[in-house]
C-alpha cells in the first residue's frame, strides 16, 4: 500500500481497558477481529487476546487466521468466512489449526470429501445454524440431518454452533431475538445428543451485553472491544458502558489563508464566505476513505477545538474552517479527524455525519498507515 498523509494510531490500552470490561459479564469471550480487527491491526489485537488469556479469536478468511496463528496466538481461531474448503484448505485449516464455520451442504459435503481423500485424524469444524438471520447457516430443520451426516464421519469432529443476531441491539425488536434465541436452543439441543461437549456462541456485543442469559457459552464482540456501543441512542445504552475508543486519525494542514468576504473555495466553488474567513486545508479526503459529503455540522480538531468541515472533500484534501481557534494555525499543525485531545470527535458522530454506522467508519479510516 502507497502510504498517505493520514495516520492511524491504534490506543492498545484501551483495546485491553474494553476487553476486561467486557470480560465482567461472566462469559467466554471470543472477541471477533475479522477485517484486520474492524481496522485496528488483526496482529497486534491477536497479542493482547493472548496476554488477556482469551482462548478464543473469530477473525474472516482463513488467510487470516493463519496470518494470527504464524504471529503466535495459541488460542482457538475460528474463520468466520471460511465458505466451501478446497483440499488446500483443508490441509491450511488443518496445519494452522484453524477452525472453519461450515454453513451449507455445499460446504460440508466438500469438507466431507477432502478429509476422505487424506483418510487422517479427527477434524475440528464450528457449524452455523441460521436462527433468522438468513444470511449463512444451517436451517434448524435440518440439523437432525446435519448431525446424522455428521456421525456418520467419524473425521469431522462438531466443536461449536454459532448463530448470528439479526436485531439484538435494537430493543423493540426483542421478540424477534428471543425467537432467534429459542431456535438456537433447539439446534443446540439436536446437536448435543450427539456431541454433549459442543459449546454455544450465540451473542455478538449487543447479545452479550442486553442477552446474556441466552448469549451462549463464547460470546463473540466485535464493536465494543474497539470502543463503540452498537445500543447507542437506544433504551438500552447503558448495558454497554465504560466503552474506550481505541482509534484515533490524524492529518497535517497543508495550507492555511484567508477567504475573504464574497470568495469562494474548493470544488464547483461549493462554499462562499459571508465573512471574511481564515480557511484551512487538512490532508485527507475520499481516497483515506473519508466522505465525500458528510452532513452540515461536520467537524475535525485542531488542538483539542472542533472546527466546521467547509466546501466539498476532494481525493486528498478537506478544508476547514479556521476563523475561530483561540490561536493562530499554521501549515503542519496537526488536525485530529477522529479522536485525539479536547473535544474528540467520535466514530459514532462521524457515522451520524456520513449517514452511516461507527463499524464503517472504523473498517475505512482504519485503512490508512497505522503509526
Ligand atoms: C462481525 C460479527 C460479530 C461481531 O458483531 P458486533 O456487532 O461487532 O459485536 C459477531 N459474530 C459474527 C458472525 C460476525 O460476523
Amino acid at each position: 500500500m502507497i502510504p498517505s498523509s493520514c495516520h492511524v494510531h491504534i490506543d492498545w490500552n484501551h483495546f485491553r481497558h474494553n476487553l476486561c470490561q467486557l470480560m465482567r459479564k461472566g462469559k467466554a469471550l471470543m472477541p471477533v477481529i475479522k477485517a484486520d480487527a474492524y481496522g485496528h491491526g488483526v496482529l497486534p489485537a491477536s497479542d493482547i487476546l493472548a496476554e488477556l488469556g482469551i482462548e478464543w479469536a473469530a477473525i474472516g478468511t482463513l488467510e487470516e487466521g493463519r496470518l494470527v496463528r504464524e504471529h503466535g496466538y495459541g488460542g482457538n481461531i475460528v474463520s468466520l468466512l471460511s465458505f466451501t474448503l478446497s483440499p488446500e484448505d483443508v490441509r491450511l485449516a488443518r496445519e494452522k489449526r484453524i477452525i472453519p464455520l461450515i454453513h451449507d451442504w455445499a460446504g460440508l459435503r466438500a469438507l466431507d470429501a477432502a478429509l476422505r481423500a487424506e483418510n487422517s485424524e479427527p477434524f475440528d469444524i464450528a457449524v452455523k445454524v441460521d436462527t433468522g438471520m438468513a444470511r449463512l447457516g444451517f436451517p434448524v430443520e435440518e440439523m437432525e440431518d446435519v448431525a446424522a451426516f455428521l456421525n456418520a464421519n467419524a473425521a469431522l469432529r462438531p466443536v461449536l454452533l454459532i448463530s448470528h443476531l439479526a436485531v439484538a441491539d435494537e430493543p423493540e425488536h426483542d421478540a424477534y431475538t428471543e425467537r432467534q434465541a429459542e431456535n438456537f436452543s433447539k439446534a443446540a439441543a439436536i446437536l448435543h445428543r450427539s456431541y454433549p461437549d459442543v459449546l454455544c456462541s450465540l451473542g455478538n456485543t449487543a447479545g452479550l451485553a442486553s442477552h446474556t442469559a441466552s448469549a451462549g457459552d463464547v460470546c463473540r464482540p466485535g464493536l465494543a472491544v474497539y470502543g463503540y456501543n452498537p445500543q447507542f441512542g437506544t433504551s438500552r445504552e447503558g448495558d454497554c458502558e465504560g466503552l474506550l475508543p481505541v482509534m484515533s486519525v490524524s492529518v497535517p494542514l497543508i495550507s492555511v489563508h484567508p477567504l475573504r468576504k464574497g470568495e469562494s473555495l474548493g470544488y464547483g466553488l461549493a462554499y462562499t464566505a459571508e465573512s471574511d474567513r481564515l480557511v484551512g486545508w487538512a490532508a485527507i479526503g475520499y481516497a483515506d476513505g473519508y466522505r465525500r459529503n458528510p452532513a452540515e455540522g461536520t467537524c475535525m480538531c485542531v488542538n483539542g477545538i472542533r472546527v466546521p468541515v467547509i466546501g466539498r472533500v476532494a481525493m486528498q484534501t478537506t478544508c476547514l474552517d479556521l476563523t475561530d481557534l483561540p490561536f493562530t494555525p499554521q501549515s503542519g499543525d496537526i488536525v485530529h479527524v477522529m479522536g485525539g485531545p479536547g473535544h474528540a470527535v467520535t466514530a459514532q458522530e462521524l457515522a451520524d455525519w456520513w449517514g452511516t454506522i461507527p463499524y464503517e467508519v472504523l473498517c475505512l479510516l482504519g485503512k490508512n498507515s497505522r503509526d
